[in-house]
């Protein structure tokens, strides 16, 4: 079995590989260590969750450890699409670089722009970028690129969707040609080879998994759901949260929208839930974050964006509230869970309307997916009666303070700023049977109370799932 040291890594690094406790190194490790400490460019096809952050930190400490940076003259720069992603990358600098005296910047959006500054003019060895500040920077002319030697792009296929390859040409352009330039991306279809050409010479290629196989930790489910309606999604979701060995989980959904409507729907049926999107606060996101880790917040509603690459281990669940427009999210959705040898399971919620990129998944993962039913699911029939009930409680003074039933938060008022045409029509179709949105007609709770007990389902949740007292919020 090769080891660490085999690998030509020094002391100093195997030494803060052993405090970590890693016994030997992951595939994608064992093979791009080497070839990056030759001093080649690589491609590199791996998927978080194989270790590949460490197979470029390592041998990049190896490399940067003997020489000293200058002011404003970073001597290597990594892309990451997003802070997140960025900060884990800076997190690992710290763990495996801990017996270096190695200096690092994150120069990440939603964050003052002063420290970045400041910590560019002391001089970094290490700059972890996400190209929008990386270009407003450069551009202020805080940031001299002329000794960067070593270039990593990471999550390529990410870059690509969120629209950053411009960025990253322009970036690109303005680095010495004599370089040493390190790709990663999870998928490696035409486009991201083609983009890899443009970026790499005569590299070596390493590939971990085949493109877009998903791991065999995790069990996969589609459950099947009679119609596309929000509120037969959410009370499936429900039921399948309740379910034995639920222990935590992402919970994914298309639109940010869409995510913030689910949380606070789950937080009102006494879930113990948190939201991460982007257009949060990054202080904000920070925090939920750190709870999720801390098993604070059992249930994190997010958008792809928000928890793409996300290194979180033991999340026992990842439920696809909605299936994802395109296939290679779902890839990386499920991969959230059954990391670092563990087992997890993926349930992902499909109605009829789903058969077009449910097929784009079982295609691109080359599997087709169990399908189940939950036996008691209502039908919708049953919801219309069960919000009129609820809303009769309403007229009665349901919020049980006397001021009647709860104002605002309606789905009807979200969906007045929604602009997507062909969303309005889908809600409208969805709501159809609904004469009362369940927001506005559920019973009176204030914002510590779990849910009302006159909702069937809520009577059995969990403890672990549900909701904290305010001290924990
Ligand atoms: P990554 O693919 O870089 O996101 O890493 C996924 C997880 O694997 C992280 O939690 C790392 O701490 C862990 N990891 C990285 N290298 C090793 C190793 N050689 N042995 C065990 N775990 C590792």
């Amino acid at each position: 079995m090769t080891t660490f040291a085999d690998l030509g890594l020094s002391d100093d690094i195997l030494k803060a590989i052993q405090d970590v406790g890693y016994t030997s190194p992951t595939p994608v490790q064992e093979k791009a260590i080497p070839y990056v400490l030759q001093g080649r460019d690589l491609l590199a096809c791996a998927q978080t969750g194989t270790g590949k952050t460490a197979g470029f930190v390592l041998p990049m400490l190896e490399i940067l450890g003997a020489g000293r940076a200058r002011a404003r003259m970073p001597r290597s720069l990594i892309l990451e699409p997003t802070r997140e992603l960025a900060a884990q990358v800076a997190e690992n600098f710290e763990i495996y670089g801990k017996y270096h005296k190695l200096s690092m910047a994150r120069l990440t959006g939603g964050e003052m722009m002063d420290e970045q500054i400041r910590a560019l003019d002391r001089g970094v060895d290490v700059l972890i970028a996400t190209p929008g500040r990386m270009i407003d920077l450069f551009e202020r002319g805080k940031i001299l690129l002329n000794d960067i030697k070593i270039f990593v792009i990471d999550e390529a296929d990410r870059m690509l969707d969120m629209g950053f390859i411009p960025d990253i040409d322009r970036i690109a352009g303005l680095l010495p040609p004599l370089k040493q330039t390190l790709f990663f991306s999870a998928t490696m279809p035409p486009e991201i080879r083609k983009l890899a050409d443009r970026f790499l010479s005569n590299p070596k290629t390493v590939t971990v998994a085949p493109p877009a196989t998903t791991s065999a930790n995790v069990t996969q489910k589609f459950v099947t759901l009679p119609q596309n309606n929000d509120w037969l999604k959410r009370e499936a979701l429900r039921m399948l949260l309740k379910q034995e060995g639920v222990k935590n989980a992402f919970i994914f959904c298309n639109r940010k929208k869409d995510v913030a409507l689910l949380h606070k729907s789950l937080v009102k049926h006494g879930f113990n839930a948190g939201a991460l999107h982007g257009d949060m606060e990054q202080s904000e996101r920070t925090a939920t974050l750190d709870k999720f880790r801390r098993d604070e917040i059992a249930l994190l509603v997010c958008s792809d964006v928000a928890a793409r690459g996300l290194d979180i281990d033991a999340v026992s669940h990842v439920f696809n509230f909605d299936v994802p427009f395109h296939a290679d999210d779902y890839v990386h959705r499920i991969g959230r869970t059954g990391r670092a040898g563990l087992t997890g399971t993926a349930y992902t919620l499909v109605t009829p309307d789903d058969a077009k990129c449910v097929a784009a998944i079982e295609t691109l993962i080359k599997k087709t997916i169990d399908r189940e039913t939950i036996p008691d699911l209502p039908t919708v029939d049953e919801s219309t009666t069960r919000h009129r009930h609820r809303r009769d409680d309403g007229r009665r003074g349901g919020r049980g303070d006397g001021r009647g039933p709860r104002q605002g938060g309606s789905r009807d008022s979200n969906r007045r700023h929604d602009g997507n045409k062909a969303n309005v029509t889908d809600r409208r179709h969805e709501t159809a049977p609904h004469p009362a949105p369940a927001n506005n007609a559920a019973p009176a709770r204030t914002r510590e109370e779990p849910a009302a007990g006159n909702d069937r389902f809520d009577n059995d949740l969990p403890a672990f799932l549900r909701r904290p007292p305010a001290a924990l919020k």
